[in-house]
C-alpha cells in the first residue's frame, strides 16, 4: 500500500512512516491539511491517515475538502481522545474509520488493511491469480502451495501486480504504488526488482508469469 500520514507531531509522524516501511508499504508524511490536500492531488494514495488536531484546518475539515476535491482513498482519522462528538463529526466529514490516541499500531495496520480491501476496487483480503496467492495480513506468499519468501520490497512490487491482474503497468506506475517521495526514484529500480520477483515466483517454477511488454512496462499474466 502507499499512505499517506496526515500528522504534524513529527515524532509520531516518523514512528508512523517507519512502522509501515518496515511492513513494506510506502509512507508520505504531511505535516498540515493544505500539504495533504495537493499530495492527495498529486498521487494516488491506497490509505490516508489523518490526525484530527492539525495547525490551520482541522483532519475534518481537511477530509471533507479531499472528498470535495474527488480523493475517495480511504481515510483513517486520528482523534485526540475517545470522544464520540469526535468519531460523529470524522465519519460525517466522510472518513472511514477512526483510531483514538494512543492506539497501537497493530491496530492501526489491521484497520489500514480492512479499508484497503473495502476499497472502490475490490480488494479481497487474500489475492489470488492462477496458483499464485498471496496474504497481505500474515506476508505469506506461495505458488502452487510451495512458500516463497520475498523482501518487503519484492512482496509490495507483488502485491501491486496481484490487485492489477492482466493490467500493463508502466514503470512510472510501479515507481508511484511501491516507492515513497523518500526514496531516490529511478526507473531502473522497477526493472532490478521485477529481476527478482521473477527469480523466485517464475523461474523456480519453469514459468513466465510477469511479462515485459515492449514501450509500455509490465503485466501479471491473469492465469499466473
Ligand atoms: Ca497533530
Amino acid at each position: 500500500m502507499r499512505v499517506l500520514v496526515v500528522e504534524d507531531e513529527v515524532k509520531l509522524a516518523g514512528l508512523l512512516r517507519r512502522g509501515l516501511a518496515e511492513e513494506g508499504h510506502a509512507a508520505d508524511v504531511a505535516g498540515s491539511g493544505d500539504d495533504a490536500l495537493w499530495m492527495a492531488a498529486a498521487a494516488e494514495y491506497d490509505a490516508i491517515v489523518l490526525d484530527v488536531m492539525l495547525p490551520g484546518a482541522d483532519g475534518f475539515q481537511v477530509c471533507r475538502r479531499l472528498r470535495e476535491n474527488g480523493v475517495w482513498a480511504p481515510v483513517v482519522m486520528l482523534t485526540a481522545r475517545d470522544a464520540v462528538e469526535d468519531r460523529v463529526a470524522g465519519l460525517d466529514a466522510g472518513a472511514d474509520d477512526y483510531l483514538a490516541k494512543p492506539f497501537s499500531f497493530a491496530e492501526l495496520l489491521a484497520r489500514l488493511r480492512a479499508l484497503a480491501r473495502r476499497g472502490a476496487v475490490e480488494r479481497p483480503a487474500v489475492l489470488e491469480v492462477g496458483d499464485l496467492r498471496l496474504d497481505p495480513a500474515t506476508h505469506h506468499v506461495s505458488r502452487a502451495g510451495r512458500e516463497i519468501r520475498l523482501s518487503a520490497k519484492e512482496f509490495s512490487l507483488l502485491e501491486t501486480f496481484m490487485r492489477r491482474p492482466g493490467q500493463v503497468l508502466s514503470r512510472h506506475q510501479l515507481l508511484e504504488r511501491g516507492w515513497d517521495y523518500g526514496y531516490e526514484r529511478r526507473s531502473n529500480v522497477v526493472d532490478v526488482y521485477v529481476r527478482y520477483l521473477r527469480d523466485k515466483i517464475d523461474r523456480p517454477f519453469g514459468r513466465d508469469s510477469l511479462e515485459t511488454v515492449r514501450g509500455a512496462g509490465y503485466r501479471l499474466r491473469e492465469d499466473g
